[in-house]
């Protein structure tokens, strides 16, 4: 008699229904996302539990028990792979909010240099951060963008998933992606607290923005601009100190976001 398979515990948060929608099938990006990435419901399941599990950790409790500490109401989530300027984008549909479509450019996908594994890397980098607009919070709509694309980036870092070219450090705290993405890493290092995002995100589920008010909060009532010299400060000594111990020469930067010159594009 065969075993009883044992059940598999239900997910901490359901994937909603994952949909594909690819039109030109010729386009050398809509070809190449197929040929380097195995099985396209596989990569987008998988990267919706990197998300979910990067925001919505088991040890994450909410301030108000009621409803429990999880991410807005998603009934499906459509990637469309189409040729567009720029990387990719998240927005609700046609239908309302609830219904979520990531676009990732075709174009983008068929000028990503290097092997297949940097290809599949990049494809599902790109899709954890706008996996991650899909399921994070956004304060209705008043958080700043920068904080928005940090904490999306914060994820793919977290993930092991960002590109080669990453550099920590850069104009401002909140100036978005990998630059706010490194900073919120080293605040949640800094304070000892691995659940400084997921907490800053749930917070933003129940309030606004407000002037940062509960970011204040989450790093001790201190000024994000004094932590943000502090860091600025602390990674000029860690730079010396690679100076005086060289590692690997790190790989040449490659502009990954040079479509469109800004990067991801969100639109709330
Ligand atoms: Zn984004």
């Amino acid at each position: 008699m065969a075993p009883t398979p044992t059940p598999s515990p239900p997910p901490e948060h359901a994937i909603p229904p994952l949909h594909l929608q690819v039109l030109n099938l010729a386009h050398e990006g809509a070809q190449r996302f197929f040929s380097h990435t195995s099985s396209p419901h596989s990569v987008l399941e998988k990267s919706c539990e990197i998300v979910l599990a990067a925001l919505y950790p088991p040890a994450l409790i909410a301030d108000d028990s009621s409803p429990p500490p999880g991410p807005p109401t998603i009934r499906s989530v459509t990637l469309h792979v189409r040729p567009f300027g720029g990387v990719a984008h998240t927005c609700g549909s046609d239908l309302d909010e609830q219904h979520k479509e990531v676009h990732l450019s075709a174009d983008y996908v068929a000028q990503v240099g290097g092997d297949s594994r940097r290809i599949n890397h990049e494809i599902r980098g790109v899709l954890v951060h706008e996996l991650a607009h899909v399921f994070q919070w956004n304060g209705g709509g008043s958080c700043p963008g920068g904080v928005i694309e940090g904490i999306a980036d914060w994820v793919r870092l977290g993930a092991d998933l960002g590109p080669p070219h990453w550099r920590e450090g850069g104009d401002s705290w909140d100036a978005g992606y990998q630059t706010t993405a490194y900073f919120l890493a080293w605040l949640s290092s800094k304070f000892k607290n691995s659940l400084l995002v997921p907490e800053l995100n749930l917070a933003l589920r129940s309030s606004g923005w407000d002037d940062g008010k509960v970011f204040k909060k989450l790093c001790h009532d201190k000024e994000v601009k004094e932590l943000w010299e502090e860091y600025e400060k602390d990674l000029e000594k860690r730079r010396k100190q690679e100076e005086k111990e060289p590692e690997e020469s790190p790989p040449k930067p490659v502009p990954t976001h040079a479509a469109g010159g800004g990067g991801y594009n969100v639109q709330y």
